[in-house]
């Protein structure tokens, strides 16, 4: 069963657990740079944490040029990935590999 996929910019791996689709994003992807604050972060899941957890949505969409559906969609994915994945493990998987 394939559930997760990647999806940063067409990239179509996929993945059976959200863990691992988490930390492919995080290893194999260029670091994004925050639109908002120039802070350089894993690209996917941890982005979006960062735009959400550190910004508002105000500045987010006008960084991002993103309108309220793309809002919310990160926001659904965002909710979808906290309420299964196991983050403590992703991110000590991450420690590990030094890539956090
Ligand atoms: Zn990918
Ligand atoms: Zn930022």
């Amino acid at each position: 069963m394939t559930r997760w996929k990647c999806g940063i910019e067409g990239c179509d791996a996929r993945f059976e657990d959200v863990e691992s689709t988490i930390i492919h994003q995080t290893v194999e992807h260029e670091r994004h740079e925050c639109k908002v604050c120039g802070t350089i972060v894993p690209e996917g899941y941890f982005a979006i944490r960062h735009a959400f957890d550190e910004h508002t949505r105000a500045e987010y969409v006008r960084a991002y040029e993103a309108d309220s559906t793309a809002v919310r969609t990160r926001e659904d994915v965002k909710g979808e990935i906290e309420a299964q994945a196991n983050l403590g493990s992703v991110v000590a998987q991450l420690r590990e590999r030094g890539a956090l």
